[in-house]
């Protein structure tokens, strides 16, 4: 077995009995890989709950699971939608004190209720959505339900009980117990955030440390913003590559926080324009390129369409690797969503017709080497959207950027195809590009 340190496992065992130097735990406990390199049939682990470090015998753990992507998976397990208030009574029977749900307020659009058993009856808390607020009583005042709830099953507030059990929505599933059963779920007490390192579209991305791994941490606090993301989050459990940036887990607060690793580096256009040409070489531009294309050979055997592959969407750590973000997130694209197509990044036929495939994303892979190539610039300089779109359908391409070797634009020119299937495969381009790896290495030495 060759697990990578950061890698998260779930213990098959107890091991109570510890001989010196290993470490103590239950079944079902989750560790973290440190170092593999230790002893043979070992490696040195972390407990995630008691933060203590020592050496585990490799059978006895297994894998992280993923997640299933399963359409109930909530946040919201307890949201019943658009249900009447006596409908609310019914779900609530038999009584039990604490056994809440949420529902649309019918009277008042916009708004919600709260229902709540208490003493053998309901009571209706109505939820008023103002100044992009929610409160029931003027006095706490809630970003969004997950928020709410959060706050209500922990205190009585001016309500007649705390809430202390969901009453689910028939077929949801409960996100947090999902989660934490297949042990992605981590430890709020375990994060220290620390300062803003970009403005994402959803929220904002903070530095942090979770039990002394540097990470990222992507805050969603739109409830329904996080619902979507929580899909992308099933995806990413999935998905283990070295130039995929790697999901650590997730946290339920006050909405949704992803933690994964850290890339200090930051994104590969701001890495590449704050360098340029004087501090990055070719041959580290065209690492960066196999890395994604790796990246993406690994998306590609596992069909799974990126549909916003960039340079911005690329991240790059601090030993210099490149690896893919921002995957699985857009798997269901409506048609009014379009207009916030990557226009210049986007494949003619998924900007016409909407057909995103392996074979887009080489399209795309196409426009990002040649971003990589020129040090990040904006690609089709000085040209709208729309010209973008309508030269680029009557067959304009792109010239290769300054001191761009002929091989790699050549390629370029051949992820542009019109016809996708003639686009080449991320398999097919890896192998060019080591080649062309190759043939440099062999002038520069
Ligand atoms: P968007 O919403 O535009 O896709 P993200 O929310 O993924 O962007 O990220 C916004 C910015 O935050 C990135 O461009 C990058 O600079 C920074 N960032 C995101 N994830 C990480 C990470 N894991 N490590 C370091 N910086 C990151």
């Amino acid at each position: 077995m060759s697990w990578a340190a950061g890698t998260q496992c779930v213990a098959k065992g107890d091991h109570r009995k510890a001989k010196p130097g290993e470490l103590v735990y239950h079944k079902g406990d989750i560790l973290t890989v440190v170092d593999t390199s230790t002893r043979k049939g070992y490696f040195k682990a972390r407990h995630n709950t008691t933060g203590e470090e020592g050496l585990v015998n490799s059978t006895n753990v297994r894998e992280r699971e993923a997640l299933r992507v399963d359409p109930g998976l909530s946040l919201m397990p307890w949201f019943h939608g658009n249900i009447s208030g006596p409908e609310a009574v019914s779900k609530l029977q038999p009584p039990e004190d604490g056994l809440f749900l949420v529902r649309e307020s019918v009277r008042h659009p916009g708004d919600y209720v709260l229902c709540v058993s208490v003493s053998g009856q309901v009571v209706h808390y109505r939820v008023i959505y103002q100044d992009n607020k929610l409160t029931i009583d003027n006095a706490e005042h809630f970003y969004n339900l997950i928020d709410m709830i959060e706050f209500y099953s922990e205190n009585k507030g001016s309500i007649a009980t705390t809430l202390l059990k969901p009453k689910q929505k028939h077929g949801a599933k409960s996100a947090e117990l999902e989660l934490s059963k297949s042990g992605w779920l981590l430890d709020i007490t375990k994060l220290t955030l620390g300062e803003n390192i970009g403005e994402g579209e959803f929220g904002a991305v903070y530095k942090g440390d979770y039990m002394g791994q540097r990470v990222a941490v992507k805050t969603i606090k739109c409830d329904v913003t996080a619902q979507a993301f929580l899909q992308e989050t099933t995806v990413m459990t999935k998905l283990q590559h070295k130039n995929l940036v790697r999901l650590l887990g997730v946290i339920l607060h006050k909405g949704l926080h992803i933690v994964t690793e850290l890339m200090t580096k930051g994104n590969l256009v701001n890495f590449l324009r704050t360098r340029g040409r004087s501090v990055v070489n070719s041959v580290q531009l065209l690492r960066f390129a196999l890395d994604v294309c790796e990246g993406m050979e690994y998306l590609e055997s596992k069909k799974l369409v990126h549909r916003d592959l960039a340079a911005r969407n690329v991240l790059v750590s601090d030993d210099s690797v490149a690896k893919v973000s921002d995957f699985g997130l857009t798997k269901d694209l409506k048609v009014s969503d379009s207009v916030k197509l990557p226009i210049k990044w986007t494949a003619p036929e998924a900007l016409k017709k909407e057909k995103f495939s392996t074979k887009s994303d080489v399209w795309s892979y196409g426009v990002l080497l040649w971003e990589i190539f020129s040090y990040g610039r904006q690609p089709y300089p000085k040209m709208s959207l729309q010209e973008v779109k309508e030269r680029v359908e009557g067959g304009y391409r792109m010239e290769a950027p300054e001191d761009c070797p002929a091989g790699v634009y050549s390629l370029m020119r051949i992820c542009w195809e019109q016809e996708p299937r003639k686009r080449p495969t991320f398999h097919k381009l890896r192998e060019k590009l080591e080649q062309e790896m190759q043939e440099m290495s062999k002038h520069s030495r």
